[in-house]
């Protein structure tokens, strides 16, 4: 079976034909600046050089037709025929409280799709698009949607709902969500098959730290707490993004320095995290110079931030699960860096862990990091969200078909 994987953003398009006889990824690739000028595909197949295309895409129609003629082209395609593509799985941010599970895509999901638009409004009007426009150009083809929301609705109540009014809960769907959700359902699942222990009997913490970082209690295989709340601001401190802080600044910002609530939303989401801290960029690699080679002591402090805040969220999701055997590393500086996963775990050795800072040294490859000895394990596992996609849209397709 072989299944076409889109994530829609508001002006991108990501995608990955995978193969599942062989668990294959055919061809992957990136629209970027749909609907501005100077729009681009970066396309590239399975052993093959990267092809770069500069054609006008006015729209995700525009973009997923171009898309599909690269896939089925004799020089750069993969496929010979649009009709080999047997599903898509489509990544969806939002699902609300409707979806607890990735499902197939019919009128009535695109309708709660719609519903949730309040909750997600940056993101999910371009995840419908994406299928829309997916169901024009192919039709008759099973789709599913994926979303970051579904593997965090086990959270019992307690962790879900917010100390505030509970009419807000009930009017507005005011809660905890939680993001990341095929994120931290994948590397927690690996982490129990490298462990060769079954995932119902295992309490893991789950770091997914990239430009957007949140982390997980996954208490036998369910999510029971994240770090990402209503939107994904909430939690630990981000590349732009503040995380939790005292709701108060809001409005003490607006009135000092005269600012709308949107605008100060917009410099908690855009101006924030690591990089406001550090002045420099939201970038790991571009901090950690400042501060080892440059002596800078604001990109310094702003490591500190990010490492403490996630030192106590690991913390306290062992408390939540009156323990932990597994805390995993995963997204961009959970994968490839050594130093800021040292930081985090610095004064967590009372959980039960030593690190081992040779195989600490690890890079984008899964890998145990603490000693043999160690009865909690601290792994590296890299993410993929895509193949997860693609594995949950051939299970339901398989259902049908
Ligand atoms: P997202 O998907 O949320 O945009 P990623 O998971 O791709 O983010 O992570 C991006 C972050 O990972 C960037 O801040 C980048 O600096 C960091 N990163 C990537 N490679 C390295 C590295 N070798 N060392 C430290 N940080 C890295």
């Amino acid at each position: 079976m072989k299944i076409l994987v889109m994530n829609c953003g508001s002006s991108s398009l990501k995608y990955q034909l995978l193969d599942m006889e062989n668990n294959k990824v055919l061809a992957k690739g990136l629209a970027e600046r749909i609907g501005i000028n100077d729009s681009l595909l970066t396309h590239q197949a399975e052993g093959k050089e990267k092809v770069k295309i500069q054609r006008d895409m006015k729209n995700h129609k525009e973009a997923i037709q171009l898309v599909l003629e690269v896939l089925v082209d004799k020089e750069i395609g993969v496929i010979k025929d649009m009709k080999e593509i047997d599903a898509v799985g489509h990544r969806v941010v939002h699902g609300g409280e409707y979806f607890t599970d990735s499902v197939l895509i019919d009128d009535e999901v695109i309708k709660k799709l719609e519903d949730c638009i309040d909750l997600a409004p940056l993101h999910n009007p371009a995840n419908i698009e994406g299928i829309k426009a997916c169901q024009q150009i192919m039709p008759g083809v099973p789709m599913v949607a994926v979303f970051d929301t579904a593997f965090h609705q086990t959270m019992p109540d307690y962790a879900y709902i917010y100390p505030i009014p509970y009419e807000y809960y009930e009017k507005h769907r005011i809660r905890r969500y939680g993001f990341h959700g095929t994120s931290h359902k994948y590397v927690s699942m690996r982490a129990a098959e490298i462990l060769g222990r079954p995932i119902e009997e295992l309490k893991i913490v789950t770091c997914h730290l990239g430009n957007g970082a949140s982390i997980t209690a996954v208490k036998n295989g369910k999510s029971i707490d994240t770090s990402m709340g209503f939107t994904p601001l909430e939690g630990l401190a981000m590349g732009t993004r503040s995380g939790s802080i005292d709701p108060s600044i809001v409005t003490f910002l607006m009135e000092k320095e005269d600012l709308t609530a949107h605008q100060v939303v917009d410099i908690l989401n855009k101006k924030s995290g690591v990089y406001g801290i550090s002045g420099i960029s939201n970038d790991f690699r571009d901090i950690e110079n400042a501060a080892f080679n440059e002596g800078n002591k604001r990109a310094m402090l702003a490591l500190k931030v990010f490492a403490y805040i996630a030192k106590k969220t690991i913390g306290a999701y062992a408390a939540a699960m009156g323990g932990v055997d597994a805390i995993v590393f995963t997204a961009g500086v959970g994968e490839n860096g050594p130093e800021m996963r040292e930081f985090i775990l610095e004064g967590l050795e009372f959980l039960g862990f030593t690190l081992d800072k040779e195989k600490n040294r690890v890079r984008g490859k899964e890998a145990i990091i603490s000693t043999e000895d160690s009865r909690v394990k601290v792994m590296v596992i890299p993410t993929n969200e895509e193949y997860m996609i693609a594995k949950d849209t051939e299970k339901l397709v398989k259902g049908i078909k």
